[in-house]
């Protein structure tokens, strides 16, 4: 017989960790960022405010060097330091980093940011479940097929909010007249740049899937566009 109460009690873990966890990354997230104060980026940023009829975009520089950006649970943009370095040193164009920042806020828009550290917390409550159930099933292997059944399904799942996102900023970045190009650009220098992110970035920012798939999925969008307008 499995009993249940393994199971309100994963869940019961996960609620306390969503809780942890969100007021966790706001603190980290207060302590280490600034507003960013940067007049070519803002020109940039104004534009897509525009094409969203909002005021204006909050995007802040967060003090890691990972090169990353991100959407917190509560809607604040995050640009990491080592990102806007490329961009004062040249590697990166201001059109790309607006495509980064285009791309968090669709993650935002489409409600990924908050979900995500459900996701997260949820996670742990599924593979503590799937192992205290699997693991009296089958001993031994049990525990491993619960790992790998949580990570299959989580990494499912933050692709499908990856490319979610690159739909949403491709269509953003049309609206704004800045066009995806820099997207696909930025992407195709993704993988260069993201290399020092190794062993250093926290799992929660390494969810992104294949740069590849990422540019062809945005050509496929295109000609879509294309052929229906
Ligand atoms: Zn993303």
């Amino acid at each position: 017989m499995i009993r249940i109460t393994p199971i309100l009690l994963a869940i019961l873990y996960a609620l306390v960790m969503y809780r942890l966890s969100t007021w966790r990354t706001h603190r980290e997230l207060d302590a280490r960022s600034t507003e960013l104060a940067d007049p070519g980026l803002k020109a940039l940023t104004d534009r897509l405010a525009a094409a969203l009829g909002l005021a204006r975009i909050p995007v802040y520089i967060y003090e890691i060097d990972p090169v990353n950006g991100l959407a917190a649970p509560d809607g604040r943009i995050f640009i990491t330091r080592g990102f806007y370095r490329k961009y004062r040193n040249g590697e990166v164009s201001g059109e790309e980093m607006a495509s980064v920042i285009a791309h968090e806020l669709g993650h935002v828009a489409l409600g990924h940011a908050r979900r995500r550290m459900l996701d997260f917390s949820g996670q742990n409550a599924l593979r503590t479940a799937l192992i205290m159930v699997l693991g009296r099933i089958i001993p031994v292997a049990g525990v491993w097929i619960a790992n790998m059944l949580t990570s299959l399904l989580a990494a499912r799942l933050s692709r499908g909010d990856e490319y979610e996102a690159d739909e949403y900023a491709a269509a953003l970045l049309t609206k704004a007249g800045i066009g995806i190009a820099p997207q696909k650009s930025l992407f195709a220098k993704l993988e260069e740049l993201t290399q020092s992110r190794a062993g250093v970035a926290p799992a929660w920012l390494m969810s992104h899937p294949k740069t590849t798939e990422r540019i062809a999925a945005l050509e496929r969008l295109e000609a879509r566009w294309q052929t229906t307008r």
